[in-house]
């Protein structure tokens, strides 16, 4: 797999032709794991934005108006082309990403293939309504619903295949089409889904694909006149960057943006399953997850316990190679991100706060040129400091306790922060339990477990995480215009 994508570099997808960037250029792709570059992909600029928004706008009225049904058997047709080519998207995934082959096979690819079933069933479904109207005399009311037109979908690196198939298939099933531009550090699976859509059987322009570089291809994206909606998962810097470019023909846009998670256990939690839970959702993907649960807030009682589990749990991941068997945690993405993550933990020491385990690079032995960084565990952390308050994007816990407070302050320590995105709770008290199920300012509150995303269930952030939601009936629904209609009878 590796020496087929050095064989030749990753091409643009527009109008459903394989197609160099206009500039001729190309970018390196490194393996997190080794450092190394591997492979080279197109460098699309404003030009290829412009090619494949032009295509995307000429395959609109086409695809809108094909019947809903067969939307969805194109939608399934593409499932069953992700499933059958699993082993190359999730090999391709790792290489690019560096996250778990497991993972990047039931996450990534099996993910996609689900988000894609999902949204099949919303295309014969998506429905307006009638309604009784008070005018004066008699009247026939309704309300159609409409795609939205052309959509820019701009994804980041953490998890590409899944976020960009979500993407698309919610925007297909509405009837609309799509641009995608993937993220610069990981463009390589979405050359893959080229190559799958096209097989699939889709008509022409429909999903367009030109990768490159935030600040050109995707920055002349978010300001194109020809694109009717911008769909973005990424950081909330750039997210208000899209608000802004979008603002020339007022494009609808939707944002899933970073997070600062909670994570709440009780006294009275049943620890067996909160603690490597806990864990798990800050070193899972090594901490690069939207949805992360980087802020923990443990009762005294039984905080030494939780953070000696969390700890001994640290200290034996096996980090290594996404492609090593049996490794549970991979690289960070890119040296970057390294430096960004290793500085979050030096401003943390500098605050005061005390690193139980890890907080540094790891060099020995294969790891020597990866991007591998050691699950780490800060107490002593307060508010106010930058590593509670900023999201680090990375494998890197910030631990607090609490007395015997009560639903309001916890609520509060937990609401203490610009994002919304996700929080969990531990406790077998039901009332405590659902008390802050109402009073967590977050987009998803997950009670004793539940670490996943569904397709079905709405995903999106309060506060900076976000705007709108994606997956179930409001994410298909962000893809269509409302109309209403009223007939004089
Ligand atoms: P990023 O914002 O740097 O980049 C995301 C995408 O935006 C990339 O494709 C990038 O090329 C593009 N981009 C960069 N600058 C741009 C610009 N000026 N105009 C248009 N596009 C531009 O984010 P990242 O570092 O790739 O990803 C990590 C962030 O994504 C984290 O903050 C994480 O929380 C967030 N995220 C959120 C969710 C969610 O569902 N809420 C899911 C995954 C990741």
């Amino acid at each position: 797999m590796r020496d087929d994508h050095a064989a030749r570099p990753r091409r643009l997808f527009i109008g459903g032709a394989f197609v160099e960037a206009a500039s001729g250029e190309t970018f390196d792709v490194v393996d997190p794991a080794t450092g190394q570059v591997f492979a080279h992909a197109a460098s699309g600029t404003s030009e290829d934005v412009d090619r494949a928004v032009k295509a995307a706008r000429a395959a609109f009225e086409g695809w809108a108006a094909t019947p809903p049904a067969q939307r969805a058997r194109l939608l399934h047709a593409l499932a069953d082309r992700i499933e059958a080519a699993g082993e190359r998207i999730a090999l391709t995934e790792t290489l690019d990403n560096g996250m778990p082959f497991m993972m990047a096979k039931f996450a990534g690819v099996f993910g996609a293939a689900e988000a894609l079933r999902y949204n099949a069933g919303w295309a014969t479904k998506l429905t307006g309504e009638t309604m009784q109207i008070s005018w004066p005399g008699e009247w026939q009311a309704m309300s159609l619903r409409e795609p939205v037109g052309v959509v820019g979908a701009i994804v980041p690196w953490n998890f590409p295949f899944v976020m960009a198939v979500s993407k698309i298939a919610a925007a297909l099933a509405a009837g609309c089409t799509v641009v995608l531009k993937p993220a610069e550090q990981t463009p390589l699976s979405a050359a893959l889904l080229g190559e799958l859509i096209a097989d699939a059987g889709f008509p022409a322009g429909v999903v367009n694909i030109v990768t490159g570089f935030g600040e050109t291809a995707g920055a002349a994206l978010a300001a194109h006149p020809g694109v009717d909606k911008i769909s973005f998962t990424g950081s909330t810097s750039v997210g208000k960057a899209i608000v802004h470019a979008s603002t020339g023909n007022l494009k609808r846009v939707t944002l899933e943006l970073g997070g600062k998670s909670p994570t709440l256990i009780f006294a009275d939690a049943d620890l067996q399953k909160a603690i490597p839970a806990a864990a798990m959702g800050i070193f899972g993907n090594a901490g690069q997850v939207c949805a992360a649960g980087s802020r923990l807030y443990v009762h005294e009682r039984v905080y030494d316990e939780v953070i000696a589990g969390i700890s001994a749990r640290a200290r034996t991941l096996r980090v290594g190679a996404g492609l090593t068997p049996g490794t549970e945690m991979g690289p960070l993405v890119s040296q970057v991100q390294l430096d960004r993550v290793l500085g979050y933990v030096e401003s943390g020491r500098a605050d005061g706060a005390s690193v139980d385990v890890g907080g540094a690079r790891i060099t020995e032995g294969d790891h020597g040129h990866g991007y591998f960084v050691q699950p780490t565990v800060l107490s002593g952390t307060v508010s106010g400091m930058k590593v509670v308050e900023e999201e680090i994007f990375g494998p890197v816990l910030c631990a607090m306790r609490f007395g015997d407070d009560d639903v309001e302050a916890i609520a509060a320590s937990a609401n203490a922060t610009d994002y919304g995105l996700s929080s969990a709770v531990w406790t077998r008290d039901i009332s405590i339990a659902l008390k802050l199920a109402r009073r967590l300012k977050a987009g998803t509150v997950r009670i004793n477990g539940g670490g996943g995303v569904d397709p079905a269930m709405p995903l999106g952030g309060y506060k900076q995480s976000g705007w709108g939601r994606e997956n179930g009936r409001a994410g298909v629904e962000a893809y269509t215009e409302l109309k209403s209609v009223t007939i004089g009878l």
